[in-house]
């Protein structure tokens, strides 16, 4: 018999270090998506809860889990999507907003930001902090950022979008 409980951890640990596929310096368990793993009916259930429901990396966070496990030799897994709670950018670890930082990414605001695109006020420049920034693009090279210009250092950079 296979002891459960000691192995729905070892089988998060395993996947809990899976790059985003968008952001491969955090993974998804840094992102907060990463939810549990529990044993329910002969099968290990992943419960993932995507960070934005229109980003196909989905799909690629799905196989890679599935896939990461077969080398474990665990194939009896089942990945679900739980979208309630809603994933909000509450759940991104504070490690994890420092890496984004560091990739150049301006790491999002406080989930109570205004959900209507263009009202995002004051965000930072991740290379030299300045406030003084505009947006380029609704859409950066995803379609979950936002390009932004600073006016400080010129550089553009990507702004990871508020849910
Ligand atoms: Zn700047």
């Amino acid at each position: 018999m296979v002891d459960t409980t000691a192995n729905t951890e070892k089988i998060y640990n395993w996947i809990a270090n899976i790059p985003d596929p968008e952001i491969p310096v955090i993974s998804i368990a840094d992102l907060g998506m990463l939810r549990r793993v529990e044993y329910k009916e002969d099968k290990y259930v992943v419960t993932i809860t995507p960070t934005y429901t229109a980003c196909p990396a989905m799909k690629m966070i799905e196989d890679e889990i599935i896939e990461k496990l077969h080398d474990h030799h665990v194939d009896n897994v089942k990945v679900d999507l739980v979208y309630t709670p809603a994933w909000t950018t509450d759940w991104i670890s504070e490690t994890a907003k420092i890496k984004l930082r560091k990739y150049g990414i301006s790491p999002p605001q406080h989930s109570s930001c205004s959900k209507v695109f263009g009202t995002e006020k004051q965000v930072a420049c991740p290379r030299c902090n300045s406030k003084d920034t505009e947006v380029i693009s609704k859409f950066g090279s995803t379609a979950c950022k936002a390009l932004y210009k600073c006016n400080s250092c010129k550089e553009s950079f990507d702004y990871f979008k508020c849910h």
